[in-house]
């Protein structure tokens, strides 16, 4: 607290002009005339009012509360007692300007009749009522708060912070803690610290390579040793000279800063990679006292807007927090162990310490997370009160036969599967239901017996795959099970003829045809089905929303079952598919042997191709994997054209090298495939179009060209076009790279052939949002959030938000649960975040 001197003279003149301008309760610089006077009394403290003769001034403290309740309800006050009030406060600071140059004091006035009957909620604490009184609205534009102004709100805007709200739950993008710090002598490599160094010299420049790159240099020391530490920046605008001093000019060297990151080991020594930094004094400050029990936080920033404007707006904005509402009722609160909003809000941006700033960011996380879950989950549930879907039996005498003619057993996790499935087809309610399943795991017959359950009901299905090779060979296999149980079957695809294609349409509209696969052809319009009771999408991922939905428009409310053998981590599961039901094969079929998976460097090509002529020598085939179609010249990338010709003519010259790439025409692609399927080629040089699908058990090495480039996802699943038959199969990973993280990550897949596991390690290598490819939905968006870290707050908010729709699904009982989603919503809507 302050102990600043009251400014008398300040308060008298305040109260002059407003008695003489007529009590208007006047808008001063900063606040309205009542506000300040408010303000000033209720900060009054004993210590301020110095008295000569030390007689205690504790008894004025009450006086001094009233009088800030007084003003706190000036506006409320009809002329009278305006007059009144301003007349009795002008005495009373007369004589307390009296009693501080130690003369008599004349007998104290009583207080003015106007005050506790005034006080609207007299229980209220007196202070809580001014701060809320004083405090900026939620909703409150920027540029109206005396702190930040019309400039700077316009700077803020920027950064899309429009409101009073925006800036509150504008989350620091991290925090330099000053419990961290670290002499440089004693960094070691992997560890997040922050160190305060004083700058001994500063670059800044462009890249003489590269001109869209800038680079901050900065050597630093601290009484242990020295470090440099470099920034990199990314866009021509750093090219600026301007910009570039400015630079130079705000990291002169004796500032004394703070820098914060992950402590790296280079070839050059240790350095802390693109660091936060802040800039603590200025030469000649010592740096005990900047820093002592700080934690700072440092905001994302723009053009323009530097850290200090957006901690100012946020301590600005910071007490609006007393009218924030926690939409989360205190029992859910409690059961989750969760902060209060209001005191996770501070503590987001200011904490005290580490403790308060972890406790505050699991509950914005868990906000995260519940909100979204309560949307999807709102979802799920009012989709299900539709009543309108095919009720298929479960058994029946088709199904009978097709167990008959079924060669194998289904494995345990086939049946539990199966069952999810067909308890949902026996619902009026539509299923939607996602299979996860490792390639290979076995999803095509748990499909085949859902569609025969429709068929066998009476209703029609429809399969759709994302490719033509993919659609193709899901109709190979259906067409020799439908023959054996005399069913008919069609292929619709972009390149089905015309004359097929009306046949086709004529006999789904009419019903004779009971089950139909194919492509997106699918969808398009002139496809009208008589009954259509189940949709199967395989591959699911690889369609947009509105193409799933148009599959589904073409019948009344149908079954759908999605398929994909691209299993995600669970977390990723959760968020972009957690208003489906999901079940997982996560068994594979007996018998199946283990692929053997080895990373390899370029010097051992020539042991990989002689194992590779082994096994074409034993009648086996072979997959070489590149990542691009045509060499670029900055990437030494191995195109596929040229490495097909090498491959022909160098290295397999007695044996027969088949080539297929995406620029390939269907008609073409489907020759090259055909060749390999029946080996009259028995190499086949493929870009990753055959990621998706193709199976060709003869197969027994799958060789990958500069696997570092891929996914660990993506090469599982390549790996996945080998060991489909009864031979011992093999993966090589070729790569060039030798960065410690590339090594690593191969290492996953020679270790683990688990899908799941695989894409666990995936997203945290590369992150949520490279492993789902596709930026089909925004969930890299979360502003606190993460998928890798945060899995146990997910599953709980989760938990709670299953609680909440069961109890009540339209959410009424929990008014502002219900405002505060729907604000979320229309947020995350904007930048498109649901599947
Ligand atoms: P996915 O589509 O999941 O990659 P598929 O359904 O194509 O896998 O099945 C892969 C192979 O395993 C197929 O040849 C299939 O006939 C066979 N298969 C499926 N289930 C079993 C099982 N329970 N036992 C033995 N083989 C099976
Ligand atoms: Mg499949």
């Amino acid at each position: 607290m302050t102990t600043e001197k009251p400014d008398w003279l300040r308060l008298q003149k305040a109260l002059t002009i407003e008695a003489e301008k007529g009590f208007g309760d006047l808008m001063g610089r900063q606040y309205r005339f009542s506000e300040f006077l408010c303000l000033t009394f209720g900060k009054f403290s004993p210590e301020m009012l110095v008295q000569q003769d030390n007689t205690p001034t504790e008894p004025h403290r009450e006086r001094w509360q009233e009088l800030a309740a007084n003003y706190a309800d000036y506006p409320n006050l009809n002329l009278e007692q305006r007059q009144s009030l301003i007349a009795q406060t002008r005495r009373y600071i007369y004589q307390l300007q009296k009693i501080e140059a130690g003369e008599p004091e004349d007998k104290l006035e009583d207080s003015p009749k106007v005050s506790k009957s005034l006080l609207k909620n007299p229980k209220t604490p007196i202070v809580t009522e001014l701060s809320r009184r004083l405090a900026p609205e939620i909703d409150q534009k920027l540029s109206e708060l005396a702190e930040i102004g019309p400039r700077r709100a316009e700077k803020l805007a920027r950064l899309g912070l429009c409101t009073v709200r925006d800036l509150l739950f504008y989350y620091p993008r991290d925090h330099i803690d000053y419990a961290h710090q670290v002499n440089i002598s004693e960094l070691k490599a992997g560890e997040s610290v922050t160190i305060i160094a004083t700058i001994k010299s500063c670059n800044c420049f462009t890249s003489p390579k590269n001109k869209k790159l800038s680079i901050f240099e900065l050597q630093v020391r601290d009484n242990s040793g020295r470090i440099k530490i470099s920034r990199f920046y990314a866009g021509a605008r750093y090219a600026s000279r301007g910009w570039q001093e400015g630079m130079k000019r705000q990291y002169a060297p004796g500032t004394i800063i703070a820098a914060c990151g992950l402590v790296k080991e280079t070839k050059y020594g240790k350095t802390i990679d693109n660091p936060e930094m802040e800039v603590l004094g200025h030469p000649g400050d010592t740096i005990e006292s900047l820093t002592i029990g700080r934690v700072v936080p440092i905001y994302a920033l723009t053009e323009g807007v530097i850290a200090n404007m957006i901690r100012e707006a946020v301590i600005a904005a910071m007490p609006a927090t007393i009218h924030l509402k926690d939409p989360l009722p205190s029992g859910l609160r409690q059961k989750y162990n969760l902060m209060e909003l209001k005191a996770a809000i501070n503590n987001i941006h200011f904490p005290p310490e580490n403790d308060s700033l972890k406790a505050a960011r699991r509950r914005l996380v868990f906000d995260e997370f519940f909100y979204l879950q309560l949307g999807l989950l709102q979802r799920q549930k009012q989709a299900k009160q539709v009543q309108t879907s095919a009720i298929l039996a479960p058994t029946g005498e088709l199904l009978d036969e097709f167990y008959k003619i079924l060669p194998f057993q289904l494995t345990g996790a086939q049946e539990r599967v199966l069952n999810d499935i067909l308890t949902d087809l026996q619902k009026p309610a539509p299923m939607n239901r996602l299979v996860q399943g490792d390639v290979g795991s076995g999803k095509t017959v748990v499909a085949i017996i859902a569609i025969l359950a429709a068929i066998q009901s009476g209703y029609q299905a429809a399969l759709m795959a994302p490719t033509e090779v993919l659609a193709e060979q899901h109709y190979r296999k259906l067409v020799s099970w439908f023959n054996l149980l005399h069913l008919p079957v069609e292929l619709l695809t972009g390149s089905t003829k015309v004359v097929k294609r009306r046949q086709i349409h004529s006999q789904l509209s009419t019903g004779e045809l009971p089950l139909l696969v194919g492509t997106h052809a699918l969808i398009q319009d002139p496809v009208k089905f008589n009954r259509l009771g189940l949709v199967v999408i395989d591959e699911q991922h690889r369609f947009g929303v509105e193409q799933r939905a148009k599959l589904q428009q073409k019948g009344e409310q149908p079954h759908v079952l999605t398929m994909t053998a691209t299993p995600i981590p669970r977390t990723l599961a959760l968020t972009i598919h957690g208003d489906l039901d999901v079940s997982q094969i996560d068994e594979l079929p007996p018998g199946r042997q283990a692929i053997q998976t080895t990373a390899l460097t370029a010097s051992q090509r020539s042991e990989a191709y002689d194992l590779m002529r082994r096994e074409i020598v034993q009648g086996r085939q072979i997959y070489i994997v590149l990542p691009l179609v045509e060499e670029s010249e900055k990437l030494d990338l191995r195109s596929a054209v040229e490495e097909h010709q090498k491959l022909q003519e160098s290295v397999f010259p007695e044996f027969q090298v088949g080539l297929l790439h995406g620029r390939m025409s269907s008609a073409e692609k489907e020759e090259a495939i055909n060749k390999f399927r029946n080996n009259e080629t028995q190499v086949i040089v493929s870009t990753t179009v055959i990621e998706v699908g193709v199976d060709v058990p003869n197969a027994s090495v799958m060789l990958i060209e500069h696997a570092e480039r891929f996914g660990l996802s993506q090469l599982h699943q390549l790996r996945g076009r080998v060991g489909r038959g009864a031979a011992k199969s093999y993966c090589l990973l070729m790569s060039s790279s030798k960065s410690p993280d590339a090594q690593q990550r191969l290492k996953v897949l020679e270790q683990s052939q688990d899908g799941f596991f695989i894409s666990e390690m995936d997203m945290r290598f590369r992150g949520p949002g490279e492993v789902l490819g596709t930026r089909q939905s925004g969930v890299a968006d979360f502003a606190l959030a993460s998928l890798v870290e945060d899995e146990e707050i997910l599953i709980l908010a989760r938990q709670a938000a299953e609680k909440v729709i069961e109890i009540d699904f339209s959410l009424e009982r929990w008014f502002l649960m219900k405002a505060e989603l729907k604000y979320r919503y229309e947020r995350l809507m904007g930048g498109a975040i649901l599947t």
